[in-house]
């Protein structure tokens, strides 16, 4: 038997311990009349203790489980005793509740059951994560992607059914294994750049690379790699999602390949032609005929323009093999621009051309690729503005680097729109430019072009004023 000091220091402890609990902990008596009602169940359902105390516990029963309690009750008069029975629960506020009961009866001195204690556990959050994992364990086991996660020292860790089907490894086979298994030999000093890209908190997105499968083929993949984190927000693992691609590259390349093979075979007939029209030039000249040299001259200028855009073409398909080789030398930056405005004045004649020039520079870079970065710019300036409107083109020399502009007075562009122009086959759709026509592909060659000179393209433009396209030259 415990001494009296002892039971009410036994009590003290009970009665911090209902006090601080973070679950409900609740009494009724075998009416279902709640008799003591915890901190914690005033949190979780939301009625003070002096709402609920001499209440029917039924207040926080669903209708279609009042039956329960009934039950509850019976089993709990006959000695028993329920643990983690799950089921739900009503707020004050009328939310459903996943609650977790166990229930144990109330004895007087004699044993006879008089009440009922309940601690209830609201897991409605436990019953979310579950449900929420289980949707993403489907979606794993379901996707087309190889989903694969590792830790830091790229030891495989989980290994989806797509990742079997693209690689050809079981999941038994992989798990415990280093990643690199799947990394050709020659791209081996990938997987340190990627954890330590990783581990700056950076995500990689869509990394087209190659991987190596488990007959050895070598495939095209797509990958997502994103950190795990814990909930310290530490990096723990990497978790990587694979996209077959091979399909798309050898469509890719079949494009490629036709596009260098047509605009290679429409270059040879223009160059014949180009050569008769010099020819019938000549001897126009011999018997001035004003119609005949009109006609050949104008000959002259739509030639020109199919040859820059066939240049276009074949430096484009040049570019997605994955080189388009530089030629630098030393040339003179205002006569390759006198010679280009010369062009563009024939090539634009409704625009006034002016040239703006401090002082010459001599540069070295690719002459011919310079050249046509300037005539997609020139092009690009007159197609997008008024006729007769002033296309200005200015060179200022600085230490160094001398910096080229050509700006227009068109219709210029929006914000948005300047972000995406230098991106492959991106045309603005406005109505008021939907009948200019286009390739998409000139902004694009231009940006690639300057990166090959360790230069960039930038635009400064304002709608319905007109756009500054300006880029910097190294020196000689
Ligand atoms: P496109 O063959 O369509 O001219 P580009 O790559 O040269 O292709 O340009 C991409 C898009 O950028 C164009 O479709 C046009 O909408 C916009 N753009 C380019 N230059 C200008 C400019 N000077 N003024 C207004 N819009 C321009």
């Amino acid at each position: 038997m415990m001494s009296n000091q002892n039971l009410n220091q036994h009590s003290a402890i009970l009665a911090a311990i209902v006090e601080s609990s973070d679950d409900a902990i609740v009494s009724k008596d075998l009416n279902g009349i709640v008799t003591s009602w915890n901190p914690a169940a005033e949190r979780i359902f939301g009625y003070a203790a002096t709402e609920m105390i001499g209440q029917p516990i039924l207040k926080i029963i669903p209708t279609d489980r009042k039956e329960e309690e009934t039950e509850i009750l019976r089993i709990l008069s006959s000695g028993g005793r329920l643990d983690h029975f799950e089921t739900k629960r009503m707020t004050k506020d009328n939310r459903l509740l996943d609650i977790s009961l166990t229930i144990s009866p109330i004895k007087d001195a004699d044993g006879k059951v008089i009440g009922v204690s309940k601690i209830a556990r609201d897991i409605t959050e436990l019953r979310q994560k579950e449900e929420k994992e289980a949707v993403l364990a489907a979606i794993i086991e379901s996707t087309d992607d190889a989903i694969i996660s590792k830790t830091l020292t790229g030891i495989i860790t989980s290994w989806n059914p797509s990742a079997q089907r693209m690689f050809g490894y079981s999941s038994a086979e992989m798990i415990g294994q280093s990643i690199l298994n799947l990394i050709p030999d020659d791209r081996k000093e990938e997987e340190p750049l990627i954890i330590s890209k990783l581990k700056q908190g950076d995500r990689v997105e869509h990394f087209e690379t190659k991987r190596v499968t488990k007959t050895g083929a070598i495939i095209d993949v797509s990958l997502t790699i994103s950190p795990i984190k814990n909930k310290a927000g530490e990096i723990t693992g990497i978790s990587k999602i694979a996209r077959d691609i091979t399909e798309k590259k050898q469509e890719d390349q079949r494009k490629n390949d036709f596009m260098a093979i047509v605009s290679h075979e429409l270059k040879t007939p223009l160059t014949s032609i180009k050569t008769y029209i010099q020819l019938l030039q000549a001897r126009a000249k011999k018997n001035p005929d004003d119609f005949t040299i009109s006609a050949l001259d104008k000959a002259d200028v739509q030639i020109k323009k199919m040859t820059n855009m066939i240049h276009d073409f074949l430096n484009l398909s040049r570019l997605e093999e994955g080189g388009m080789p530089l030629n630098k030398t030393k040339f003179s930056l205002s006569e390759l621009l006198e010679e280009l405005i010369f062009d563009a004045r024939m090539l634009f004649p409704g625009h006034e051309i002016a040239l703006q020039l401090d002082r010459d520079s001599s540069i070295f870079a690719d002459r011919d690729k310079i050249g046509q970065v300037m005539l997609n710019l020139l092009g690009n300036a007159a197609k997008y503005s008024g006729a007769e409107s002033l296309i200005k083109v200015s060179v200022e020399t600085g230490a160094g680097k001398t910096k080229i502009s050509v700006s227009d007075q068109g219709m210029g562009i929006m914000p948005a729109d300047q972000q995406k122009l230098f991106e492959r086959f991106y045309r603005v759709h406005a109505l008021h430019s939907s009948n200019i026509s286009g390739f998409g592909i000139g902004l694009y060659l231009v940006s690639e072009i300057l990166k090959l000179h360790n230069s960039e393209i930038k635009v400064q433009s304002e709608p319905g004023v007109g756009s500054t396209f300006y880029f910097w030259l190294d020196h000689a």
